[in-house]
């Protein structure tokens, strides 16, 4: 490790090596920093991705995909199955190859990359972040950069630390819990998502196939909503009754910020990207591709940004201005919708879901079920429009 770098990346996530990778490639010097001992472990994560989405940022390697993905099924709390039409393949990854192979890529553009590096501050001067203070291999060292990039995940520190405002309420945070379990015997290649207000408050059940009977399993509910009952308590419920043959290979538990996005994700000297900087779709919780493409964007920037010698906030605000462009206008949209179904009652999404059937697979579309639970509950608009507006 140097002394000094053009861009630390704190992270070694899919939003750190995006952005370590991409800044490299603008021929600037990099540093990503990982405190775990290896990239890509632990896993919490239920690992579904779009095709499309992740092609955006990279070519896709056959050997991250555990399973191919092009039906979404959507279960109503009596247990009705609403097929979604969709041309969109997707794909449940295996992280534990994924992570490692975006960081592999970064390398490849020329990043240094250091595990077991855990980043304890950072160096700031005349209000100017100018590097960090990282302890490894039981040593402390200071390391000066003209830009930091915190990818530091949902338990980001780095943004903080630069005085932005990141953390969340109770409600925004949604607490997961999840099984990879044997013996989940359904459609392969579909996955499966059950709303409840009873059986997930606030959030939804969840069915990722990895193939051959294995499958993520999982739950996220609100922060509020964990209080009262764990997501724990509600997912072995859950398994007991769905899948009584269940075999559990592994168990994690952990946070999805599923909140607005922070009034600012750069400083002088900083930009934050993925979890760090709220960037995960408040519907579904899910934040790998949209993490990808803000790290894209961010390595982007800054290495321009270096080689035009001006790494004030101001020259920054360039990635937050194309983030708004790419993925920050859904985000706000995603984030009013997040609040219109999780406040529908169980006889509701009932209700919709009994009317959705009645339209042609081909035609029932996320946007058409939307429609649907609108004019079959006109109470619903007066939600809407108290939400969308
Ligand atoms: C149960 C669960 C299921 C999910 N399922 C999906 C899904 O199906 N699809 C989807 O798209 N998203 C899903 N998500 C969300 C997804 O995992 C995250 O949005 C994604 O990993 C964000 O990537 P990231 O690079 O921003 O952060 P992370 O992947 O969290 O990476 C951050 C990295 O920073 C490191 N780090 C933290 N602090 C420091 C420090 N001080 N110094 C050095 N390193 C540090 C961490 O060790 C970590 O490796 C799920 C999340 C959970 C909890």
């Amino acid at each position: 490790m140097k002394d000094r770098y053009d861009v630390i990346v704190v992270g070694g996530g899919p939003s750190g090596s995006m952005a370590a990778m991409f800044a490299a490639r603008a021929g600037v010097s990099v540093l990503m920093l990982e405190k775990d001992r290896e990239i890509g472990l632990p896993v919490r994560c239920a690992e579904g991705v779009g095709d499309k989405g992740l092609r955006s940022v990279v070519d896709i390697n056959p050997n991250w995909i555990a399973q191919k993905i092009t039906t979404v099924k959507l279960i109503s709390p009596a247990g009705m199955e609403v097929v979604i039409g969709t041309d969109e393949v997707g794909y449940i990854l295996n992280r534990k190859m994924f992570d490692p192979g975006l960081a592999e890529l970064a390398a490849q553009a020329g990043s240094e990359i250091i595990t077991k590096a855990y980043v304890n501050g950072l160096l700031l001067d005349n209000n100017k972040v100018t590097g960090v203070r990282v302890r490894t291999l039981g040593r402390e060292f200071q390391v000066k950069a003209s830009i930091v990039i915190g990818a530091d995940g949902v338990e980001s520190r780095v943004g903080r630390w630069a005085g932005i405002k990141t953390w969340e309420k109770l409600n925004d945070m949604e607490t997961c819990a999840q099984v990879t379990a044997q013996n989940i015997n359904v459609q392969q290649d579909a996955i499966h998502l059950y709303f409840s207000n009873t059986r997930a408050p606030k959030g939804y059940l969840w069915v990722f196939p990895k193939g051959n009977g294995l499958a993520n399993v999982g739950i996220g509910i609100s922060g509020e909503a964990s209080r009262h009952k764990s997501p724990f308590a509600y997912l072995f419920e859950f398994l007991q009754t769905n899948f009584p043959q269940a075999a559990i290979i592994t168990t994690v538990a952990g946070g999805v910020p599923c909140a607005r996005e922070p009034e600012k994700i750069v400083a002088n000297g900083l930009m934050l990207v993925g979890d760090a900087a709220r960037q995960v779709n408040p519907v579904s919780g899910g934040g790998i591709v949209t993490g990808m493409i803000a790290g894209k964007i961010a390595g982007q920037v800054a290495g321009q940004a270096i080689i035009d010698g001006k790494t004030d906030e101001k020259r920054l605000a360039e990635y937050a201005r194309l983030w708004q462009k790419a993925e920050g206008k859904k985000h706000k949209v995603f984030y009013k919708l997040k609040e219109f179904v999780y406040n529908m009652s169980d006889k509701d999404l009932d209700d919709t879901a009994k009317i959705a059937l009645q339209i042609p697979q081909d035609k029932r579309t996320i946007l058409q079920l939307f429609k649907t639970a609108l004019v079959q509950k006109p109470a619903l608009i007066l939600e809407a429009i108290k939400v969308l507006t």
